[in-house]
């Protein structure tokens, strides 16, 4: 590459974001407001900028009991229909602002219960929201397109119930169903029921794998349970032998990964944040990408590693010299792997992002 991309080149560009959590991106002075409306009063402070601060302190602390309490404020605010719409319509703004054109939003329903919304009141006011947010964003000349995958936690026992939800609600705005929460000691075999119901039912869903834990949980999501994508999924590198001369040499399991072209949803700071992967520069993506595994970039918790798509893309061009072919080649990745039907995929490949990124392209 002649020149490094910068950051706003990068945010023009029309992307895709496939593990992105709600409850992961408000915008602190959202959190305040709400809070102060509702009356939630445990937050650290009630200055936004510095508890913006807060979150990303937390998250970096090393302490997972901190990265925890994160969300509890996030979620402890998330309990009611107007804060579930404000906080949805602020995400699809937020993403269309950092030019994402298409994106897979996930939240776990059973979260937001504690005010006495019902699980379909929750899935119906983040519906709204999301539909707001696309309209605003349309009346300020962005296009984006968001769809939501139903979480379910893993240490949990709702996983059937929140699978069924995903299959009530698919014609009108989910698209899948996710599995997430500590995976030590839970796996996702734990779960089966809800998976074969959603495989019975044609539907789609992803499982957090291989993010804390290593190849066991990989291969139990993909071999035991039948997930379309992995989120995360980085440690499949535990797989992958780098070998004196500079070749590698490839476990079976990572050559099914890649031989079926199973999508990974990669989030280099989160990775770093949680321990994952122990800086972009070394994180496993870049060998990932250059072995042409399905590889996708994400941001997981926008708030909490205060980041951005764009930001993440900026980090890894800086890191591994990527430049727009490269960016190009995540982003057709991240769309052929979205839960939405195969003609549209294309449509949004075709209509909007590679014209999209040759327009850039012929700029630079
Ligand atoms: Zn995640």
């Amino acid at each position: 590459m002649s020149h490094q991309l910068t950051l706003d080149q990068i945010r023009r560009a029309p992307k895709v974001l496939l593990h992105d959590h709600l409850d992961g991106g408000l915008r602190p002075e959202t959190v305040v407001e709400i809070a102060d409306a509702t009356g939630y009063s445990a937050l650290p402070t009630k200055d936004p900028v510095e508890l913006g601060q807060w979150f990303r302190d937390a998250s970096d602390s090393g302490s997972l009991e901190r990265y925890l309490e994160t969300f509890s404020h996030t979620v402890g605010v998330m309990q009611t229909r107007e804060a579930l719409i404000r906080v949805a319509a602020e995400c699809a703004e937020d993403l269309a602002a950092d030019g994402v054109v298409y994106a897979e939003v996930r939240y776990a329903p059973e979260q937001h219960l504690e005010a006495g919304l019902t699980l379909e009141q929750v899935v119906e006011a983040v519906l709204e929201g999301f539909q707001l947010g696309q309209e605003r964003a349309a009346a300020q000349g962005r296009t984006i397109r968001v769809g939501t995958l139903l979480t379910a936690m893993r240490h949990a026992a709702r996983s059937r119930e929140i699978a069924e939800l995903v299959v009530r609600y698919r014609d009108v705005g989910v698209v899948g169903f996710d599995i997430a929460g500590a995976e030590a000691g839970h796996p996702p075999t734990r779960h089966l029921d809800a998976f074969e119901y959603l495989r019975r039912e044609n539907a789609h869903f992803t499982i957090h794998a291989g993010e804390a834990f290593g190849l066991p949980s990989i291969w139990e999501a993909l071999q035991w349970c039948g997930a379309d994508r992995l989120g995360h999924g980085v440690r499949i590198v535990d797989d992958i032998e780098r070998m004196a001369d500079g070749q590698t040499r490839m476990g079976r399991l990572a050559r099914y990964v890649r031989d079926k072209r199973v999508p990974l949803e990669m989030c280099p700071s989160s990775n770093i944040q949680t321990g994952a992967a122990t800086s972009i520069a070394e994180h496993p993506i870049g060998m990932l990408r250059s072995l042409r595994f399905r590889v996708t970039v994400n941001t997981d918790n926008r708030l909490q590693s205060g980041t951005t798509l764009s930001e993440e893309f900026a980090r890894l061009c800086q890191a591994f010299d990527y430049g727009w072919d490269d960016l190009e080649w995540f982003t057709v990745n991240a769309m052929k792997s979205a839960f939405l039907p195969f003609d549209e995929r294309l449509a949004l490949i075709n209509g909007h992002i590679k014209p999209g990124f040759a327009q850039l392209k012929w700029a630079d």
